[in-house]
């Protein structure tokens, strides 16, 4: 019997899973095949190294800067100003990998190759989950049951919490791993906004490779094709100019949905089960940046879930702690304001994005306001949506 069981062991589940096992807590951490590369950009910002200081001594590829272009090309740079500051660009299979390392050495048993697909049941309650493996179906029993399994989560749905994804509210999103000659600066990631609600990026990584891809949100996921907005994107002549050769040797390619609409609240908890990461909507509307966000909840949730135990009190009535922990609400009200403005953003096919950037050019304070937007998910002050709206 574990004190928790967690589903799913992508970034949300392995720091929930860490926490829980450096406090003493039996732990299983469950995951369909740990040599599945999820579907992503990588890109992740320098906040990882408050929940991961190790990271700091590892290799992954450092980033000081961000280059964002507007649909008619406008764009601007910005360089971080502390060098300590710097943010990553991650291989998701090895970085996914590191954190559960972590997870295990802190004492988390984790079962690979374990496809979760039901919860155990007795008189209505929710006892442990079942899976299945290699050598047959399986039972895991235990208190509490976090589910951390992503967009394709089957546990989510059976619990009740929450329903099957409404296409509108979700993101669709394609990327590769590629090699080959190219003309990135190989500090500075690029973002490149278009006419849809969107984006595409190119992500410097060590050597000569490099991550690219593009992704659509809400209404506009149904209305384009997301295949051929990656092969326009590829072949787009400004982005030409970065990767000007024939040949580039495709290392990994992928596409997954993402959550759009923020932090789904009324899905957070239930008697002995929490939702954590991308299943429970820890994405930036804004950015699609989720990796920090899920890691974030993880911790939380870990945290919810010890004073549950040690109270004895694993019902929704202690678990709603995660939803109203001061950490959570920020998040969810940033996600709020920043889900608001990816409408007006868009407006007029992207005209409102052209003018921010146009600003940015030139106004330092406000290209902060639009950096801390996109990258830390950061809602801009009232001034700023004035601003805009005063610019000709
Ligand atoms: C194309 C794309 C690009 C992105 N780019 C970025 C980016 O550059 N930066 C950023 O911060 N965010 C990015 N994101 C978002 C980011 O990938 C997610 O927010 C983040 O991975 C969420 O972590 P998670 O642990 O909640 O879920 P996941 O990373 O999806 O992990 C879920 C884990 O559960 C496992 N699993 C799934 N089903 C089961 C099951 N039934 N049983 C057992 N295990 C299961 C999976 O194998 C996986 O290991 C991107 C998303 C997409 C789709």
């Amino acid at each position: 019997m574990y004190d928790v069981i967690i589903s799913g062991a992508g970034p949300a589940g392995s720091k929930c899973a860490e926490i829980l096992a450096k406090s003493g807590y039996k732990v299983a951490l469950i995951e369909k095949d740990t040599n599945w590369r999820k579907p992503c950009g990588g890109s992740i910002n320098s906040r990882i190294f408050k929940y991961y200081p190790q990271l700091r001594k590892m290799n992954f590829h450092r980033i000081n800067g961000i280059k964002i272009y507007s649909a008619d090309f406008h764009n601007f740079e910005y360089k971080w100003r502390d060098a300590l500051d710097y943010s990553i660009n991650v291989d998701r299979l090895q970085f996914d990998n590191f954190l559960r390392d972590i997870a295990v050495d802190a004492g988390a048993e984790l079962f690979d190759k374990n496809l979760s697909y039901d919860f155990i049941t007795k008189e209505n309650q929710r006892i442990g989950i079942k899976t299945k493996s290699p050598s047959g179906l399986r039972e895991y029993y235990g208190k509490i049951i976090i589910i951390a399994d992503g967009m394709s989560s089957k546990l989510a749905k059976r619990s009740g919490l929450k329903k099957k994804w409404k296409t509108e509210d979700i993101g669709i999103a394609k990327c590769a791993i590629m090699e080959g000659e190219n003309s990135l600066d190989k500090e500075t990631i690029s973002l490149f906004f278009k006419s849809y609600k969107g984006y595409g990026w190119l992500f410097p990584l060590e050597d000569n490779k490099f991550n690219i891809g593009c992704g659509l949100i809400g209404e506009d996921s149904l209305k384009y094709n997301l295949n051929q907005i990656y092969k326009e994107f590829w072949n787009d002549p400004n982005i030409k100019k970065f990767l000007s050769k024939k040949n580039y040797r495709k290392i990994w390619e992928g596409a997954y949905p993402l959550p759009g609409q923020g932090i789904l609240e009324k899905s957070l908890y239930g008697d002995n089960i929490m939702l954590i990461g991308d299943v429970a909507g820890f994405v930036s509307p804004m950015s699609g940046e989720g990796i920090c966000p899920s890691i974030v909840s993880g911790k939380v949730a870990a945290e919810t879930a010890i004073n549950a135990i040690e109270s004895e009190d694993i019902s929704k009535l202690t678990l709603k702690n995660y939803k109203f922990h001061p950490t959570i609400k920020k998040i969810a009200r940033s996600f709020k304001l920043t889900l608001s403005l990816v409408d007006f953003c868009f407006e007029n096919q992207g005209q409102n994005l052209s003018k921010m950037f146009k600003i940015a050019e030139h106004d330092d304070a406000f290209r902060e306001k639009v950096i801390n937007m996109f990258l830390f998910s950061e809602a801009p002050p009232k001034d700023f949506i004035m601003k805009l709206k005063s610019e000709n």
